[in-house]
């Protein structure tokens, strides 16, 4: 199929760039580029578990998905992840940090760049779910549904292993049944675990 210039309009040609073969325009400089799209997912942790949402749109519609999307040419993907949450779930998130950086091949469309974030409802936060969702569930970490997408069960998968690895790290209670005035600081943490081992 014949590609134009964006800029000219004329019949796009073979051109080779940087080593690889693509489409340029006999005119001007436009180059059809092929790079990926760049889309988030969130995780967004609330009364103990996650906030998955059952999709109201294809692909995958009546599936289960974490809130996220594409990114905006005028936004930046932490800017775009809360506001695909504002739109899917109805809610004012707050990210609290980076789960991974994932390329995403495709074959008939765009490869994808997923950034993968976890978050927390801000305070006072109500779930309501957007018009691209049929209904939003709170899902233990032990009993999650299997998700829409491949890139958004990867990333729920190595957020459930880094809250493992953060549970591991965790000193255990200073006796069994014994009462709690506080939890230990992390600096006292680390320095009990040292002994410890
Ligand atoms: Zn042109």
């Amino acid at each position: 199929m014949p590609h134009y210039c964006v800029n000219c309009g004329a019949e796009l040609v073979p051109r080779e760039v940087e080593g690889r073969l693509l489409e340029g325009c006999p005119n001007d400089d436009f180059v059809l580029w092929r790079d990926p799209k760049v889309a988030t997912a969130v995780v967004v942790e609330a009364d103990g578990g996650v906030v998955l949402g059952r999709r109201a749109i294809e692909p995958a519609l009546g599936h289960w998905c974490l809130p996220g999307g594409f990114v905006n040419d005028d936004e930046g993907p932490l800017e775009a992840a809360v506001r695909e949450c504002l739109e899917e779930i109805g809610a004012e998130v707050e990210v609290t940090g980076l789960i991974g950086v994932y390329h995403i091949a495709k074959r008939e469309a765009p490869s994808m760049v997923g950034v993968g974030y976890r978050a927390r409802v801000v305070d006072g936060g109500r779930l309501a779910p957007g018009k691209e969702m049929l209904e939003l569930q709170v899902f233990a970490l032990d009993d999650l549904p299997d998700l829409a997408f491949p890139s958004h069960r990867q990333i729920l998968s190595d957020f459930v292993r880094s809250q493992a690895s953060r549970a591991e790290a965790e000193p255990p209670p200073a006796g069994a049944g014994a009462r709690r005035a506080s939890r230990p600081s992390p600096a006292r943490a680390r320095s009990t675990q040292r002994r410890t081992r």
